[in-house]
């Protein structure tokens, strides 16, 4: 391996010792889950690790599956109304026959940590978030520590960087073109249709910071990537070894991808880490001020 393994849960730590000193009155941590996604189940029990860890009040709201619109959107309202709660978590997927985005509307935008509702999703995209959604937040928090450790000076960095993110999805693709904005830096955003049509590899190959957010295994190989890009690896995908236990795995193909490669995320121990601990502390921020913040 050539590359320089970037390491999440050292990031991750530093940002949680940062955390520990910004306690609030009013902080806490509400997340609602709907059925048993086992997804949302693990990142359920790791919140609640962490936010125990940090002293930060957490309360789980569970629901059956068979939970109705206007169940759920009572139980948002009613967090919406609670002064011990200053972020509120919609974990994904909801059944089918809830209606996502009618739900974000019904979050108050001041306790809306993930930037779900119009109105903060609206603000990230013209540039000055309320909350940074925290997938997107982690990646860059990740790239601008690398950069600072690598010697490389951030603004000329990014004013000549290409950076190009696959996927596009609301609460992962779209965010990180948000953040690669803010820092004035090219961005260019492919999805699935990229793959369909053979374009894919033309685009990945043009970049110099690869941010992949698929859900595909090993969507990326060493023909994807300009050698001496930066690769950053969202995805987190269920594969099942051949003595049968599953493990996570990337949308990058690391052997490969770390030969060709400047510097590279795992999975595990990448972006996950840091996304954690940076939806703590919009739950924090969210009770010091609901005021809009700088991009971070
Ligand atoms: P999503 O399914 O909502 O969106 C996926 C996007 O990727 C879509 O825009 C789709 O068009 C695109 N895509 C799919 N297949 C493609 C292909 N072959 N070529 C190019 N583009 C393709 O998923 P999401 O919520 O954005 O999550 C993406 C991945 O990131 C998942 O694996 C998810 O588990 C993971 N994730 C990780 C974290 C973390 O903290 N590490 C947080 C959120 C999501």
């Amino acid at each position: 391996m050539t590359a320089h393994l970037i390491d999440g849960a050292a990031v991750a730590r530093d940002l949680k010792s940062s955390l520990a000193v910004r306690r609030h009155d009013g902080v806490g941590l509400a997340t609602i889950l709907v059925g048993d996604d086992y997804g949302s189940k693990a990142y359920e029990a790791r919140l609640r690790r962490l936010a125990g860890e940090l002293g930060v009040p957490y309360f789980p709201q569970v629901l059956p599956a068979t939970a109705t619109q206007s169940e759920l959107s009572t139980v948002v309202s009613g967090l919406n109304a609670r002064e011990d709660v200053s972020g509120i978590l919609l974990l994904r997927p909801l059944p089918r026959h809830i209606d996502e985005a009618a739900l974000f509307r019904v979050i108050a935008p001041e306790k809306d940590i993930e930037a779900v509702h119009p109105e903060n999703a609206g603000l990230l995209a013209l540039g000055v978030p309320r909350f940074v959604p925290s997938t997107a937040a982690s990646v860059f928090q990740l790239l601008d520590t690398w950069l600072d450790e690598a010697g490389e000076d951030r603004a000329d960095f990014y004013h000549h960087a290409q950076i190009v993110v696959v996927g596009r999805s609301n609460n992962v693709g779209k965010p990180c073109v948000c953040l690669g904005y803010a820092r004035q830096a090219a961005v260019a955003s492919v999805d699935e249709w990229a793959s369909r049509t053979g374009a894919l590899q033309r685009h990945t190959r043009r970049a110099d910071v690869l941010i992949v957010a698929a859900g595909r295994a090993g969507l990326i190989t060493a023909e994807h990537v300009k050698p001496g890009a930066i690769v950053l690896d969202v995805g987190i995908n269920p594969v099942t070894d051949e003595r049968g236990r599953v493990r996570m795995t990337g949308d990058v193909d690391f052997s490969s991808v770390a030969e060709v490669a400047r510097a590279i995320t795992p999975v595990p121990g990448g972006v996950g880490p840091v996304t954690d601990v940076w939806l703590l502390r919009n739950t924090v921020l969210a009770a010091e001020a609901p005021r809009l913040e700088e991009v971070s």
